[in-house]
């Protein structure tokens, strides 16, 4: 009966359609082992109020951004597939996020040691400060031995995709012109 329906594709529902995500945040004080994976994306972020009281407004959907013409000037931030390890030491790829200043400290570590630094490393961060993070290679802890077998494993997240959901999910949400009867 239903077979000849010529249906659109579902609507992606940003986030649902994606594994579950796990966030390395980076907290000052804090230090984090693990390994960088793939390819980094820049995502761009509206906030309302001012740190450490800002509330989120949604992402900045580019071009004809509502938020940006309004002056609300968007946020930068850098996430990266990050695999790290959890409380029991499991291994497990995260997505690390971070902002300009983490960007800007990864990207000079990479000019002073080479371009291919950072694959397969093992990397020991330690935030000590608002914008400052101290960024070394270090011997792989016992659970990220084995990295070839690990990354054989634990997928990466698409972090384009997901990014690319978030937008979309926005501007379907603020379109409030349809004229769809129903
Ligand atoms: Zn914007």
């Amino acid at each position: 009966m239903f077979k000849a329906l010529d249906l659109p594709a579902e609507k992606a529902g940003g986030g649902e359609n994606f594994a579950e995500v796990v966030r390395t945040r980076f907290k000052v004080g804090s230090k984090t082992i693990g390994v960088f994976v793939g390819e980094p994306v820049e995502v761009y972020t509206h906030w309302e109020g001012e740190y450490p009281n800002s509330k989120f407004a949604g992402v900045c959907t580019g071009e004809n951004c509502e938020q940006c013409q309004e002056g609300n000037k968007a946020r930068y931030s850098m996430q990266i597939n990050f695999l790290t390890t959890d409380e029991s030491g499991t291994p497990r790829m995260t997505i690390a996020e971070g902002p300009a200043s983490f960007a800007r400290a990864l990207r000079e570590k990479e000019e002073l040691k080479g371009e291919g630094f950072f694959d397969g490393t093992v990397i020991h961060i330690n935030r000590t400060d608002k914008t400052a993070f101290a960024i070394d290679d270090i011997k792989p802890t016992p659970e990220l031995n084995n990295l070839q077998t690990i990354l054989a494993e634990l997928q990466p997240f698409d972090l384009k995709a997901m990014y690319e959901a978030r937008i979309n999910k926005q501007l379907n949400n603020a379109d409030t012109s349809t004229t769809t009867p129903y």
